[in-house]
């Protein structure tokens, strides 16, 4: 089986490229050029503002392109910014595209306070944005796919009947999802937790908010949970964010930031 597998592992192995997660400096696996990156984004924002309805509350808008840019500018990268914000009082939610550009669910206010705590959300998307998160997701479905055609091949020399064939794709099938898919996703939602926190405290958005924030939305009860769909618990969020926070603090002190502007600025 090992020796079936070479001819197929060895190109992918020199297929894939690497880069690096800002902030945490976690090595990255790549196979999305940046062009093909922005292509991805553009393409998913034409589909979503065909079928989302976009807020037209001016404040709001003005609100989170507000607290985006303050977050962005921490990033200190020139990217082409945008944050949308639908309309969509039912779901709490937010998400970021291939191409950087944010949205806001008006449903996710509803556990926002203030301002550092929707800045906690936005910090949250910012920190994928800069990871390249979605492109290094579809990199990791890329490898994955291959490994898993390397494996049914060999599966396929290896098994006697095609019952005994289609139970192993199956489990196949299923343990990529379970083993290497999602705790994936959960670990770059951890990492983007991490990237925001640091990015709030940069941007003078008091860090101990997000904890509060994280705690709220843990009490949701009935709503759909699709903020949480391969998501870790908040119970998680809310110990590595404890852990992350005297780092953070740091951070905020350290651009004097407390002294520039109140702990949770403007209030809703
Ligand atoms: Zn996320």
């Amino acid at each position: 089986m090992k020796r079936l597998l070479m001819p197929f592992l060895l190109p992918l192995l020199l297929l894939i490229g690497c880069a690096k997660a800002p902030i945490t400096g976690r090595t990255q696996i790549m196979m999305v050029t940046p062009q093909q990156e922005k292509a991805m984004g553009f393409q998913a924002e034409k589909e979503i503002l065909k079928k989302e309805k976009l807020s037209t509350d001016q404040a709001l808008i003005a609100r989170v392109r507000r607290i985006g840019m303050r977050i962005a500018k921490a990033t200190e990268l020139n990217l082409d910014w945008k944050f949308y914000v639908i309309e969509k009082p039912d779901v709490a939610n937010a998400f970021c595209l291939a191409n950087g550009h944010v949205f806001i669910y008006t449903g996710i206010l509803k556990y926002t306070d203030n301002d550092a705590q929707l800045a906690t959300v936005m910090a949250h998307e910012i920190g994928h944005a800069i990871a390249h998160h979605v492109a290094e997701q579809v990199s990791m479905a890329m490898v994955t796919n291959i490994a898993a055609t390397a494996a049914a091949i060999a599966i396929e020399h290896n098994v006697k009947s095609s019952t005994e064939e289609a139970a192993y794709m199956a489990a196949l099938g299923l343990g990529a999802n379970m083993g290497i898919v999602l705790p994936y996703s959960r670990m770059l939602e951890s990492e983007a937790d991490h990237i925001g926190l640091m990015l709030m405290a940069k941007a003078c958005y008091d860090p101990r908010e997000s904890i509060k924030f994280w705690k709220k939305f843990a009490k949701k009860g009935k709503e759909p949970i699709v903020y949480f769909s391969t998501h870790p618990s908040s119970a998680q969020r809310i110990e590595q964010l404890t852990e992350l926070m005297p780092q953070a603090m740091k951070i905020y002190r350290q651009s004097g930031c407390e002294k520039s502007v109140s702990a949770a600025d403007s209030p809703l």
